[in-house]
């Protein structure tokens, strides 16, 4: 695809959100546009192209509050104060949120370049970024046995990461403080890309359970 016809293709994309999905949806659209934005939950996913947070919810306009990142990493508080830090308590502070989700996913690059770490050789800003991650490296490293089946590793490290990024979230003061007031929860969840399926860890408790289907 030339850059032109990408650019086409966007541009034609807009033209059928405006004229079908919009319009389609032209009640809650108009109700988003009059009344300030309350969403119920924080979600910090990975800015992956294939998580796609609305999608993955059935979240409509005003629902989730959504950032995303390499990694869906939580740099703990006064670590790396920027956009990830600002989003938090904004979310928390103002819009009062009352969940937050840090979500992962299956076949995940930042993962995978935890994993391998030559292969951010040429890239100092993601690795640098990557560090977030180093706690929960040597978690999944502890947690591996000579009997783990291929991709187990992988799995291991996805989930131990977005457990230590809900310990992350906790150091910053806006988090803590709703907390200490009952007014916020948090789950950690892995996204698999192949088949739908999302497994969620409710904070305090670290086991990822399936969310069946038939339940939904
Ligand atoms: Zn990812």
């Amino acid at each position: 695809m030339t850059e032109q016809t990408i650019l086409e293709k966007l541009k034609e994309g807009a033209r059928r959100f405006q004229s079908e999905v919009h319009a389609g949806n032209a009640a809650e659209y108009e109700r988003a546009a009059t009344t300030p934005q309350q969403p119920h939950t924080l979600v910090i996913a990975c800015a992956d192209s294939r998580v796609d947070v609305e999608s993955i919810t059935s979240s409509g306009p005003g629902e989730v509050f959504i950032t995303r990142n390499i990694g869906n990493m939580v740099p703990a508080y006064g670590e790396m104060l920027g956009g990830v830090s600002a989003v938090i308590e904004y979310a928390v502070s103002a819009l009062k949120v009352k969940h937050i989700v840090i979500c992962g996913h299956s076949d995940c690059g930042a993962m995978k370049a935890l994993l391998s770490p030559d292969s951010t050789a040429a890239m100092p800003t993601v690795r640098s970024w990557l560090t977030n991650g180093q706690a929960a490296l040597k978690v999944a490293d502890a947690l591996d046995t000579p009997d783990d089946k291929p991709g187990q590793r992988l799995r291991n490290l996805t989930e131990q990461n977005v457990l230590m990024q809900i310990n992350h979230l906790k150091t910053h003061p806006s988090v803590a403080g709703a907390l200490a007031r009952n007014e916020i929860s948090i789950s950690g969840w892995v996204y698999d890309i192949g088949s739908g399926g999302v497994r969620v860890a409710e904070d305090p408790s670290r086991a990822f359970i399936p969310v069946s289907a038939s339940t939904v």
